[in-house]
């Protein structure tokens, strides 16, 4: 079965089809500055990348998207029966959503009820899908929510020791999110230790634009250090991380600025970007450090004791772990940032080969610890749209045999 992966933003709208029978790539793309100015669609498959006019409205570019799936010349399907499924990207599912959904209108209507809980995400998330049902209304559709892997954990992890009336009426706690990245290679540390699922006892360290840190117990979530919203948690492109909520109040009278305007600022403007003062890309800030920037080199080790921080708290919950996993752009491609994160760990059993470390094939898992660390560090290549797939094939061949 083919499968229609989205993952919609309020301007863009990112799309992936994969084929289930090999899990491979056909083609992906994105729809960027949807109802913008000069709105452009990209279309990469076989190597190749092209690009087209854009879309004014989200329905118009899942209809362009499909017609230059389907197109004579540079389509990669016949027709659009070939799609089997759709699966969509949410951000929040709050407390609701344990794992993904076959989507009917309750499930869209809890999306949007969401949206207080992720503002930014979750009502483009539901304008997606509403956009595919318009278009392609007799195919299943599916919701893998971001925040789903993190409902195992327990009370006392995702607690915020406020009054208990204000988390019972307004739900305020840690939700976490990149729920399906550190899904997928939880299930991928399983495989390569030859282990079930249910026994890995992980951190895993998904670094890249935004980053979280989650401890893993019997192969679920018990900790992340993402909270309520992604800003929560370690220092990251343009977030600061965590912070004490007074400086949100010194900001606000010291620049004049309301509460609004300073979260904009905290979500923004800080992490790399504005420690460095050179960018939120972590290569751009490398190279500066490298020249000899300061505050690049600053905003670098800043990250890294974030992460050791927290990947030293949850070695504290777990009681040890049987490996460390780095993954996303950051966590897969700097050598130097993992370095950096695990060196001076060997008492608590993580030991670093560094020759591994910096010599090694990227976009294939690798085991970057010496033999004699008792914790493995692996770096294992996400796949967030692949974990989606498979989600929504499970999902819809459930649904078949049950017709
Ligand atoms: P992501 O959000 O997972 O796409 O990751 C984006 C981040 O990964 C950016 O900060 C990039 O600078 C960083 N990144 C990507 N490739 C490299 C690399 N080769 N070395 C260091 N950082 C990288």
């Amino acid at each position: 079965m083919k499968i229609l992966i989205i993952n919609a933003g309020s301007s863009s709208l990112k799309y992936q089809l994969l084929d289930m029978t090999n899990e491979k790539l056909i083609a992906k793309g994105n729809c960027e500055k949807i109802g913008l100015n000069d709105p452009i669609i990209s279309y990469k498959h076989d190597g190749k990348e092209e690009i087209f006019e854009g879309a004014k409205t989200h329905e118009e570019a899942i209809k362009k998207i499909l017609n230059i799936l389907v197109d004579k010349d540079k389509g990669v399907i016949k027709s659009f029966d070939e799609i089997g499924a759709i699966g969509h990207r949410v951000v929040m599912g709050g407390w609701l959503y344990r794992e993904s959904v076959l989507i009917d209108e309750k499930v869209i209507k809890d999306v949007e009820a969401l949206s207080d809980l992720a503002p930014l995400h979750n009502p483009a998330n539901a304008m997606g899908i509403r956009a595919c049902e318009k278009v392609m209304p007799n195919t299943p559709q599916v919701v893998i929510f971001d925040t789903a892997f993190h409902t195992t954990m327990p009370e006392e992890a995702y607690m915020y020791a406020i009054k208990y009336e204000d988390y019972e009426k307004f739900h305020i706690r840690k939700y976490g999110a990149h729920g399906t990245s550190h899904r997928y290679v939880t299930q991928e540390l399983a495989k390569v230790l030859g282990k079930d699922v249910s026994e890995v006892k992980a951190i895993t360290c998904h670094l890249g634009n935004g980053s979280s840190i989650t401890a893993i117990r019997n192969g679920q979530s018990v900790d992340t250090s993402m909270g309520l919203t992604p800003l929560q948690g370690v220092v990251m492109g343009t977030r600061s991380g965590d912070i004490d909520p007074t400086v949100v109040q010194f900001l606000c009278s010291h620049k004049n600025q309301t509460v609004d305007g300073v979260l904009n600022y905290l979500n923004k403007e800080c992490g790399l970007l504005g420690v460095s003062g050179v960018s939120s890309d972590h290569r751009e800030v490398t190279k500066a450090a490298e020249k000899g920037n300061k505050r690049a080199e600053l905003a670098l080790d800043l990250l890294a004791y974030s992460v050791k921080k927290y990947v030293g708290m949850y070695m504290a919950i777990l009681n040890g772990a049987d490996a460390i996993v780095f993954t996303g752009g950051i966590g897969e491609n700097s050598a130097e940032a993992r370095e950096q994160i695990v060196e001076n760990m060997e008492n608590l059993g993580v030991i670093l080969d560094k020759e591994k470390n910096n010599n090694f094939k990227r976009g294939q898992i690798e085991l970057i610890s010496a033999p004699n660390s008792k914790v493995k560090i692996y770096v294992i290549p996400t796949d967030e749209e692949l974990m989606m797939a498979r989600d929504t094939l499970n999902i819809v061949k459930n649904l078949k045999k049950s017709k």
